[in-house]
């Protein structure tokens, strides 16, 4: 996939020879052999809030404290909490200071100098199929849509964002995905609706049906497995709430919410002991991958989650 992409960039290589920046052409990218052939699901659900991961609530995302897991529900948000710069700092691995993404617009980012990880896979081993799917299409607009083999720019609500999702890993339709980011958007949807706290009915219902669909999506990473694929399974979120918004980052039920990776192998950092931050996405699939880049390890805030 991508091929016109990388004959494109060839030719800008070429052009680059004499004129270009050379943080571009500086750019050194190897793989590991050994763990190219990995592959990752990663789950976006935004406005999770920490205290809302309860055995009634979200029994299965509950569960998985249970499995070989990095499992942290003090995650530290980026300071604006807004959707935008946090997705972001995930998505690129460096923090708003630097990928400017400030706001839900988008405007003035730097995203340019600072890619999602999605483009180094790509550079990589443009073999690799990518994907994301999104409710919150400013996602894929704005960060993934020209980094990845299968990005839709068009609304769909979390339902749809499932059965896409479904559609690729197990028809691979429209793609047979290697790596592919999700982002349901609903539960975000109900906060600003409804409240964002454990007591607030319409709020955990939603959290309670997302929670369904999570499930289903690890019972078939589970089968994908048991045929020979490595997968690493990874729930995020962008920020928390309180009352009915989630603006101004100054209270822990906002600026802090839940990061966990599930694998069945791996040793993963103990979250007694490694509070992490949304930079740390980008640097943890990079990393599961065997995948390194010189521009990206300059560039990165993050701190990869798997113990080496
Ligand atoms: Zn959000």
């Amino acid at each position: 996939m991508l091929k016109i992409k990388l004959h494109i960039s060839l030719v800008i290589v070429a052009i680059c020879l004499f004129s270009c920046d050379p943080k571009e052409k500086d750019d050194d990218i190897t793989t590991d052999p050994l763990k190219i052939d990995r592959k990752a699901l990663i789950i976006g659900i935004d406005g999770f809030r920490s205290d809302i991961m309860q055995e009634s609530i979200t029994p299965f995302i509950y569960s998985l404290q249970h499995e070989n897991a990095y499992y942290n529900l003090a995650h530290i948000t980026e300071e604006i909490t807004y959707s935008g710069p946090n997705w972001s700092s995930m998505l690129t691995g460096v923090h708003l200071n630097k990928h400017n993404v400030t706001n839900n617009a988008f405007d003035n980012n730097d995203l340019n100098d600072y890619p999602p990880f999605f483009e180094y896979i790509e550079t990589a081993d443009s073999d690799i199929n990518t994907g994301s799917i999104v409710n919150w299409t400013p996602i894929n607009t704005y960060v993934l849509s020209n980094m990845s083999d299968y990005a839709p720019l068009e609304a769909m609500n979390d339902a749809t964002v499932f059965e896409n999702a479904y559609n690729m890993l197990v028809d691979g339709d429209p793609i047979d995905v290697d790596v592919l980011f999700l982002q349901f958007d609903e539960l975000d949807g109900a906060g600003h609706a409804y409240g964002f706290s454990p007591l607030i009915e319409g709020y955990i219902n939603t959290a309670n049906t997302i929670d369904s669909y999570v499930a289903d999506l690890f019972d078939i990473i589970q089968s994908k497995r048991a045929n020979g694929e490595d997968w690493i399974y990874m729930i995020i979120s962008d920020h928390g709430g309180e009352g009915t918004s989630h603006g101004d980052a100054t209270h822990p039920d906002i600026n802090t919410t839940i990061f966990l990776a599930e694998h069945p192998s791996l040793q993963f950092s103990s979250d007694c002991c490694y509070i992490s931050n949304q930079t740390d996405l980008a640097t943890t699939v990079l990393d599961f991958m065997g995948i390194s880049s010189t521009e990206f390890n300059n560039n990165t805030d993050g701190v990869s989650i798997i113990e080496q």
